[in-house]
């Protein structure tokens, strides 16, 4: 089997996933570069996932492998600390979406998993991974499976899919015609369905053609910085200047009268205090790193928050409890999981048509929330609509 450990995978300056942000942000690739790269619990979590799916994939489409081996290497990705069973349920879902696509199929198509990609013809120097490639009848599918539940992502018009069909059409050019690419994005603990688009080789190429030089731009380093969403998970988020001066910027405020504000007002506060306290939020963990590695925060320090009580040897303790009469009784609670907690043990699918469809489960809606109005769910009002009450004639 021929797995590369996926955290020991180098990453190309362009990254593939990244290009939401160099596309727009020129100097943030070089900017980052500068800064260390640290991995989320939530990073590594994906990473892991991602090396579940790939055995599992690997086994059912490239080297079929023994269930011995199988069961032994799949129990070695187990043991890892961060694996949770959602994982199992999860990758499961992944591969028979592949399965799907694959057995659409008149005959048997080309199938590549873990894929190295190589985009450099569109990006200076650019290459990743691509999760999985399936080519056949003039079609390129190009399927990336996110672990990730935080935000959903879209397949189209997604820079980082565009890249690796541009590498995957690279490499298979000359063994394949193809027509047609489909680009999809497996995110299973957002939705149930893959968000899927397809566009023309012809126009993917142009895309490509499209974007050099402003890749160009990005590899050197130059042009203005950017700021916007695609600031989320840039390494630089907390102390780029650019986008600490635009957060907190006044400029745009027109000098308010007392004693109140207004709606309009209140609204455009809002939207900008998201922005402030996300950023207020990581800049104090970022802050929090760097006095406890013995950096100079002028005016902050780190020092130890609440303890908690523990147990020196939780089975001993209780022991010691029960030998002094208390009844186990009161010692333990068993409580029933909630239904979230059961579709993540289950899977999505078994745990709908064993609680939703018997209509053991019913959902509830939720208390009130502020959104913004970008947000796909429908505004909620109290307000009382004759219209609704009295029919279409309200009496007037
Ligand atoms: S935080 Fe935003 S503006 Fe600053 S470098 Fe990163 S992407 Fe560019």
């Amino acid at each position: 089997m021929t797995q590369i450990a996926h955290a020991d995978r180098a990453h190309a300056l362009l990254a593939a996933s990244a290009a939401h942000r160099w596309l727009i942000c020129t100097p943030s690739p070089r900017l980052e570069e500068t800064l260390p790269d640290t991995e989320s619990e939530a990073a590594k979590k994906g990473t892991l996932a991602h090396e579940i799916s790939e055995l599992k994939l690997r086994k059912h489409f490239i080297e079929p492998i023994g269930p011995r081996k199988f069961a032994a290497a799949l129990k070695k990705l187990k043991a890892d600390p961060l694996y949770d069973p959602e994982m199992d349920t999860t990758t499961d879902a992944y591969l028979e979406y592949v399965q799907s696509v694959v057995h659409a199929f008149s005959s048997p198509p080309y199938i590549a998993i873990e894929r190295r990609v190589d985009y450099s013809a569109y990006a200076p120097q650019g290459y990743g991974t691509s999760d999985c490639i399936i080519i056949g009848s003039r079609q390129l599918h190009v399927i990336d499976y996110k672990h990730g539940k935080g935000v959903p992502v879209d397949a189209e018009d997604n820079p980082q899919m565009k890249l690796y069909a541009l590498g995957a059409l690279k490499a298979y050019e000359m063994l394949y015609e193809i027509d047609t690419v489909q680009l999809a994005i497996f995110q299973p603990r957002v939705r149930d369905q893959p968000s899927e688009w397809t566009l023309s080789a012809a126009e993917l190429r142009a895309w490509g053609e499209s974007i050099k030089p402003v890749a160009a731009k990005a590899y050197a380093g130059e042009g203005e910085y950017a700021v916007g969403e695609h600031c989320g998970f840039c390494r630089a988020k907390e102390m780029c200047r650019a986008r600490v001066e635009t957060l907190l910027s006044v400029e745009q405020y027109v000098p308010m009268k007392p004693p109140l504000i207004s709606w309009e007002e209140a609204a455009e506060a809002l939207r900008r205090a998201e922005g402030i306290v996300s950023w207020y939020n990581s800049l104090k963990e970022a802050a929090l790193a760097e006095a406890l590695r013995g950096g100079d925060v002028p005016g902050w320090k780190a020092v130890e928050g609440r303890g908690s009580r523990q147990y020196t040897d939780m089975d001993a303790a209780f022991a010691h409890l029960q030998a002094c009469g208390i009844d186990e009784a009161l010692l333990y609670e068993r409580k029933p999981l909630t239904p979230p907690a059961v579709e993540k043990v289950l899977g999505k699918k078994h745990y709908r048509e064993l609680l939703e469809e018997t209509g053991h489960v019913v959902s509830k809606s939720g208390a009130p929330t502020l959104v913004p109005v970008s947000d796909k769910r429908t505004a909620i009002s109290d307000k009382i609509d004759p219209a609704a009450v009295f029919g279409g004639d309200s009496g007037a």
